[in-house]
């Protein structure tokens, strides 16, 4: 049984898949009843040859892959990936790498190293900051809030890594009301609850903040795109002696463009930042990047030391910093990512996506009886046709078209067709082709 013939059949089948998506319908076109059919074979007895199983494979999944590595998925908040960093993540599987710390994976640690430092560059972030490559930014929340959580509490003399929240003075999270679904999971599950957790209009934030207190600002929010006002914000959060933590899982690319950077204007100044590599930066799953300004409070959270594990003396081991154990050496991917496009060509690829969403939620907005709720300030609009039933009858159509993919959300209380643009490839012509396609969808609704 040779490796060879069996990836280089998975190879034939990613670059023809890959190939065919610019032709294929970018929605799912099989139901849940035929993959379950396909999929749902009795647990074998006895194995099978590898090609065979990875022929299957392929066999089963067709119609039920989403092409949301293509350039006409305007779902949710969803990238693709470049060509190095898809590439480098088959290496990073061939490899097989634990990048538990440097003595489970050299390169993999050093690798990490130096993308921490290109991040931070990359995103106008203070260099002393630490930072962990995790699965997303709901890990790169908790991440951040463990750090927090360990600063604030040891400001009032309480060990939380030795007492855990057992008795510990309260701390509260304020987010603006524009914060993301994800704030919650990590506020379950750093022990702080969700009767904690305090959701306010941004200028009633800084006299509702007391205490012990995280505050989560928003760059980039899922409807609009829209910031929070930094500048103006974190001073006056930090004299209250709040963490100010900004989710930023798309929203804070926008400091890798001059072009979009004075959105997130005093962003810097605050104590944590969480983002995504899968979603703009088009690296593939999964990818996310946490980063604290205060690098003991981070160690102090997460690290730990025991007599049969290995640690070399000057090296960054992922242990310290990460929230997982055994994981995915998946800087590998980030790495290659970037050196693909540089600083200049992500700055391009920003631009690029705003442009290309301006260009569909505009030319969408000359149609009709579509209206615009939201023209895109970043890569984020919403657009409305009628009603709400109207909206989603649209929104179906399309996607069932196949040209394009766009899901909805509820903003003001209104159904609304998010258009939201994350990937490298989507070009000028693939707006034209989506806003062709809501034509036709609107001729049959
Ligand atoms: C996607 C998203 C998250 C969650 O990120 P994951 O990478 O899916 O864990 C958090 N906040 C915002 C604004 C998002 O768009």
């Amino acid at each position: 049984m040779s490796y060879r013939d069996v990836l280089s059949l998975a190879q034939q089948l990613s670059v023809d898949y890959l190939e065919g998506l610019d032709q294929a319908p970018v929605a799912a076109v099989v139901s849940l009843e035929t993959l379950r059919a396909r999929f749902g074979l009795p647990l074998p007895e006895v194995g099978m040859d590898p090609s065979l199983v990875v022929s299957e494979l392929a066999q089963q999944a067709e119609g039920g892959i989403l092409g949301s590595a293509g350039a006409r998925f305007f779902g949710w908040v969803i990238g693709g990936s470049v060509p190095a960093a898809l590439a480098a993540d088959w290496l990073t599987a061939a490899w097989d790498q634990a990048a538990v710390m440097y003595s489970t994976g050299p390169a993999a640690a050093v690798v990490e190293e130096v993308c921490g430092v290109w991040l931070k560059d990359l995103l106008g972030l203070p260099q002393q900051s630490s930072f962990a490559l995790v699965t997303g930014c709901q890990m790169a929340h908790v991440t951040c809030m463990m750090a927090a959580r360990h600063r604030l509490l040891a400001q009032v003399g309480w060990d939380v890594e030795a007492e855990g929240l057992f008795g510990a003075p309260k701390i509260r999270v304020f987010a603006t009301d524009i914060h993301h679904g994800s704030i919650h999971r990590a506020v379950k599950m750093v022990g702080i609850g969700l009767n904690h957790l305090h959701s306010l209009p941004a200028e009633q934030l800084v006299d509702a903040v007391r205490g012990p207190a995280i505050v989560v600002l928003q760059a980039g929010d899922i409807n609009r795109g829209v910031f929070d006002r930094f500048e103006e914000l974190i001073p006056a959060l930090k004299a209250k002696g709040a963490w100010v933590h900004i989710d930023g899982a798309f929203g804070l690319w926008a400091k890798a463009s001059a072009r979009y950077r004075p959105l997130a204007a005093g962003l810097e100044l605050a104590d944590s930042w969480a983002t995504d590599g899968h979603k703009w930066l088009n690296v593939p799953y999964d990818c996310g990047y946490a980063i604290v300004r205060d690098a003991e409070a981070h160690r102090a959270s997460l690290s730990h030391r025991a007599s049969y594990l290995t640690h070399a003396g000057d090296v960054r081991d992922q242990l310290d910093w990460n929230p997982d154990w055994s994981r995915r050496a998946r800087g590998f991917a980030t790495y290659a990512a970037i050196r693909e496009m540089g600083r200049t060509g992500i700055a391009a690829m920003i631009d690029r996506c705003c442009e290309v969403a301006r260009l569909i939620v505009d030319g969408a907005g000359e149609l009709p009886g579509v209206e615009v709720l939201s023209r895109p300030v970043l890569n984020q609009g919403l657009l409305a046709v009628g009603d709400d039933v109207r909206t989603e009858r649209v929104m179906e159509l399309v996607n069932a078209g196949g040209e394009a993919f766009l899901t909805g959300t509820t903003y003001q209380g209104r159904r609304a067709i998010r258009v939201s643009v994350c990937s490298w490839q989507s070009s000028a012509q693939d707006a034209a082709r989506c806003v062709a396609a809501i034509r036709e969808a609107l001729a049959s609704a």
